[in-house]
């Protein structure tokens, strides 16, 4: 099958010193060939790296010295025949070997285009394919890990094995219910699908506790710095972002990209929050009161809490511990090289179980134990292991707690004993939900939506 030949530079724009222009489709290689001077590409082996020159076909100046990969089909990303051209000249020879290519007749992709390629034709799951979008994505190391298990398909064969057993299940009740000859059918086919909507159920609770993680992991932890004025906060911000190298990432799908600024402490990303002002918050609950700072408070995932050990505790602290309570928080108990007047008793009576750290950050103590609790907080050592397969796609949570709604719904049907007819729709709406995840009842304007937000040139 013919396909057009889409081109688009591939590496994110104004970075590095080498940018790609990648090129799929039927004539990929031939237009490239036909503005490069070097070996015959339409000759060289698949997947070879070739040495030499992009030139104006207009004026035969050379536009760029390259390297170019030729990736024939189907062994490529997506399955059609692909073009990288290497381009070192910077940004300016990039974009006029792209022209080129446009006037040779290779159409802009859209984005996401080569991925929606690579899924239409089989060469990856939806799954997958939104991984390579959260890959594009990703803040830390961490996170990529995550998207590239993702995109190895775990999760995509573990959705596919959940499927497999409900399919089987459903398979052997209909056959009791078709042959009622025999004894207690209705008592046995209640008991084959009790066991496996219980089993299924499990594993779909495991999935959605560990994209909790996954979440956090993608999306940084959205982090409040709140305290009186003077205890230490801007001084704390500042402190994290020195000590631990700020991100800043482009997020890419909007007109123009927005900077974000992340600190990485131990491989977890702090996203210092700038919402509604509670990224350092002096008054907030002078100002609003506390029920209304609890409910901005909620929208962090993490509230860093200061306090001055230099100074008692007033009417203020005690407010701010009552706006934080049943949140995820930690205490800093910051200035310990001056004299103490705060009532460290009454910090640990009211701070309930949550981590109280001392620290001087005008003489850098306490950092590390800072850090540390933080890491604490969210990944209590589990999150390497590396046998869980996460989930870290908002989609794909939606859809697997809908999929465990209906298994409960299954699951109250046979308690109360109804007819295993019934109770096989709540079983065909999970294993539909599941479905959706990898694409095979997806909808093509889910898919279009989908891919509509990978960034040009992926
Ligand atoms: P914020 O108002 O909560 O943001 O507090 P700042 O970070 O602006 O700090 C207020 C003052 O306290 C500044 O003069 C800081 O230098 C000082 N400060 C911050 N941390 C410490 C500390 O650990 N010890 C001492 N002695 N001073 C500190
Ligand atoms: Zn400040």
């Amino acid at each position: 099958m013919e396909t057009d030949t889409i081109t688009a530079i591939s590496t994110p724009i104004g970075e590095g010193a080498i940018a790609i222009v990648r090129l799929s489709g039927t004539k990929a290689i031939q237009l490239t060939s036909e503005v490069f001077k070097g070996k015959n590409l339409q000759e060289v082996d698949s997947h070879t790296i070739n040495y030499g020159k992009i030139i104006d076909p207009q004026t035969q100046e050379i536009a760029d010295e390259v390297m170019v990969s030729v990736m024939r089909a189907p062994k490529t990303f997506t399955r059609e025949d692909v073009v990288e051209i290497n381009c070192h000249g910077g940004m300016v020879a990039v974009n006029r070997v792209l022209e080129i290519l446009l006037t040779k007749g290779a159409r802009l992709a859209e984005p996401g285009e080569f991925t929606k390629r690579a899924f239409l034709n089989g060469r990856i799951d939806l799954s997958q394919a939104e991984a390579v979008m959260d890959l594009i994505r990703a803040k830390t190391d961490k996170a990529m890990n995550v998207a590239l298990k993702q995109m190895d398909g775990r999760l995509s064969g573990l959705i596919q094995r959940l499927r497999q057993d409900l399919l089987e299940t459903v398979a052997h009740v209909e056959v009791n219910i078709d042959y009622p000859e025999y004894d207690d059918v209705e008592e046995m086919s209640h008991e084959v699908m009790r066991t496996k909507t219980r089993e299924v159920h499990g594993e779909i609770e495991q999935l959605l506790q560990v994209a909790k993680q996954g979440k956090i992991l993608r999306e940084g932890i959205g982090t409040a710095i709140i305290g009186r004025p003077n205890v230490g906060k801007s001084s704390l911000m500042n402190t994290l972002v020195q000590e631990n190298k700020a991100i800043v990432t482009e997020i890419p799908g909007t007109t123009r990209d927005i900077i974000e600024e992340y600190v990485n402490v131990r491989g977890v990303p702090l996203r210092l929050v700038d919402t509604a002002g509670i990224r350092e918050t002096e008054d907030i609950v002078e100002k609003i009161g506390v029920e209304r700072s609890r409910q901005v408070l909620k929208e962090s995932d993490l509230i860093l809490f200061v306090l001055n050990y230099n100074d008692e505790l007033n009417k203020e602290d005690v407010k701010l511990f009552e706006a934080v309570k049943g949140l995820e928080y930690i205490v800093i108990v910051n200035k310990t090289d001056l004299e103490q007047k705060l009532d460290l008793d009454r910090v640990n009576e009211l701070a309930e179980d949550r981590p109280i750290i001392t620290t001087s950050l005008l003489q850098e103590e306490g950092v590390d134990e800072l850090e540390k609790a933080i890491a604490n907080t969210f990944f209590s050592g589990d999150i390497d292991s590396g046998d869980l397969t996460y989930v870290s796609n908002v989609r794909h949570i939606q859809l697997l707690n809908q999929a465990k709604q209906a298994l409960e719904d299954a699951m109250e049907g046979i308690e109360l004993g109804m007819p295993m007819d019934i109770v096989q729709i709540d079983v065909t709406r999970t294993w539909e939900f599941l479905g959706e995840i990898i694409g095979d009842t997806a909808s093509d304007s889910l898919i279009d939506q989908l891919f509509s937000q990978f960034c040009l040139g992926k």
